[in-house]
């Protein structure tokens, strides 16, 4: 049950050391000041739409910016919530989903394309037209080697079985859909979703 205070008795009992957030808890708070609070937290914020990247039930999560818009300015995210309007999750999120920010802020978290060379023991930076590339010829040469039209035993197979893909589970259902169609005309059998490891 909400304890109903004055304002004045809000700040008299702020008084006492205790914090905000914590009186917050203990439902002392007076619902205006903390919705100005929170107001004041995201006034300015650039809001962009996006999926929780953890697991196949694909949230929708609101990210919340800051950052001049100027040329070479990467904006910081400094807040995540659930978005409200996502018609599979309608604004909750998880308790990994409701981390994402720590994700986001991670420095072992990937951003950008890498290529460990054979025979090299370290990883290198590429750029996303060099990555595409290289697995574009990756997958061309395997494919050209190891295509089975028909097996042992006469039966058409048109199988490729030396390269897998491994999909996003936050796609949409039509990414997915073309995902599917693209591997599976290819004759690729190994093809999984992050969603299940
Ligand atoms: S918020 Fe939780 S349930 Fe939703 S996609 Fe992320 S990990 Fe999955």
């Amino acid at each position: 049950m909400t304890l109903q205070v004055t304002r004045r008795q809000f700040f008299k009992l702020g008084a006492t050391g205790l914090a905000t957030s914590s009186m917050a808890m203990m439902g002392f708070a007076p619902e205006p000041a903390v919705a100005s609070v929170r107001h004041f937290k995201l006034t300015g914020a650039k809001i962009t739409r996006s999926n929780c990247t953890y697991c196949s039930v694909g949230c929708g999560v609101l990210l919340y910016s800051r950052g001049d818009a100027a040329i070479n300015v990467v904006d910081d995210i400094y807040h995540v919530e659930g978005d409200p309007d996502h018609p599979v999750s309608r604004g909750s999120l998880c308790p990994k989903g409701a981390g994402l920010l720590d994700y986001v802020k991670s420095d072992s978290r990937l951003r950008y394309p890498q290529v460990r060379e054979a025979g090299s023991n370290e990883w290198k930076r590429i750029g996303w037209d060099e990555a595409l590339d290289r697995i574009a010829r990756h997958m061309k040469d395997d494919r050209d080697a190891n295509f089975e039209a028909d097996d042992d035993d006469g039966n058409i197979v048109n199988r490729w079985t030396t390269t897998g893909m491994l999909a996003a589970s936050a796609s949409t259902n039509e990414t997915a859909y073309l995902t599917q169609k693209v591997v599976r005309s290819l004759g690729m059998v190994a093809f999984d979703n992050q969603a299940r490891v």
